[in-house]
């Protein structure tokens, strides 16, 4: 079965203002596109049915990486995944987690920006119209019920965006911009626990660029997934650490994605470790502490208990990851 795009008018302007004009709009319903890898199927199943896409690709400043004298590295929003897999300037751990998404085909349009503000997902609502009309329509699809937590009055729909959790474990900041000005956040506090409004932004702010911080410790991600392509993340998990000459944790951030509506820190278990060196008896702890924020829900592939398993074998494999070699 060919499924159609409903009709909609395509603008590409050539400068952010120009962008940011179009997208405050009051008269019509303007969505903003990087390379459309999930509006467009959102579009064709109804999810969304924008009349307006604004795309961003032909503004020249969007794209490209650079890195300034304090060694930050900027991407702007429109670079793709391809390329910043292909960077070698690009923290590594980043580089690397961009080359996880997805598959090579999607990663090619696929851009930064895209990825950074990913709609959350769910199983009752990634469907077709009539799947959905028969089953009832859930919370953020217009109906008054979650079908993943029927109880609930929020939607649990999940943060599946891999570079979002890399992002905040490298404590990176997002430059966003509209008709009211431009403002830097930390990528923390883009994200909001709520599947319908998972982003804090405006709907007419556009992402400009991601800074990454010049790291001076170590850092990884490890992917849960069932395929070793294609597939979104089931659970990810990022860490970022650094360490003393004696091997003592000084600073560590730990992220969990694919698990909750945001990428979510796991606190206890960063604050247990800064300050010990870290022995198998530590991970281990680290790992079971990792485990409290999250509550994965039963509304993508695989169960939600396995899944909560899996985020202290995770964790604990990524802090194996950035303790190195270890008495
Ligand atoms: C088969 C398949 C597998 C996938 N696997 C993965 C995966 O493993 N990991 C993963 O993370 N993703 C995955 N994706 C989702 C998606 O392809 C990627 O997240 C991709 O990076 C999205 O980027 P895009 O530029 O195509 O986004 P778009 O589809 O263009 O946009 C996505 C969202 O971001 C908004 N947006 C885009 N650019 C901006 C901007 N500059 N400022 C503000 N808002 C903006 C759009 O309005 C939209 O809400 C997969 C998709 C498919 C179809």
């Amino acid at each position: 079965m060919t499924i159609r795009l409903p009709a909609f008018d395509y603008l590409t302007p050539e400068t952010l203002e120009d962008a940011a004009q179009l997208l405050a709009d009051p008269e019509r319903s303007v969505v903003v596109v990087g390379g459309g890898t999930d509006v467009v199927p959102k579009m064709k199943r109804r999810q969304i049915t924008p009349e307006v896409l604004v795309s961003l690709s032909r503004i020249e400043s969007l794209h490209g990486i650079r890195i300034d004298e304090s060694g930050a590295c900027t991407i702007g929003a429109s670079t793709t995944l391809a390329e910043i897999h292909d960077s070698t300037v690009v923290p590594e751990v980043f580089a690397a987690a961009a080359g996880d998404v997805a598959s090579p085909q999607i990663r090619n349009s696929a851009t930064v920006g895209g990825n950074l503000c990913l709609d959350t997902r769910c199983n009752y609502i990634d469907m077709s119209d009539s799947w959905r009309q028969a089953s009832g329509y859930c919370l953020k699809d217009g109906g008054d019920t979650c079908w993943v937590a029927p109880r609930s009055n929020k939607c649990w729909a999940i943060s599946s965006s891999d570079l979002a959790t890399v992002a905040v474990a490298l404590g990176g900041s997002v430059r966003l911009t509209s008709v009211r000005g431009e403002r830097l956040i930390p990528i923390e506090a883009l994200y909001n626990n709520d599947g319908m409004s998972y982003l804090t932004c405006a709907a007419d702010e556009i992402l400009v660029e991601l800074v990454l911080p010049r790291g001076n410790g170590r850092a990884t991600y490890r992917k849960l997934r069932r395929r070793g392509s294609i597939d979104f993340p089931l659970l990810g998990v990022a860490i970022s650490a650094r360490f003393d000459d004696a091997g003592m944790c000084v600073f560590a951030r730990i992220v969990l994605g694919g698990i909750a509506s945001a990428p979510l820190r796991a606190i206890e278990a960063e604050e247990f470790i800064v300050g010990r060196q870290l022995t198998d008896e530590v991970l281990e702890e680290a790992a079971r502490l990792a485990t409290q924020p999250a509550r994965p829900q039963d509304n993508t592939d695989t169960g939600s208990r396995y899944r909560k398993w899996m985020v202290s074998v995770f964790v604990e494999r990524a802090l194996g990851d950035v303790a190195g070699d270890r008495a």
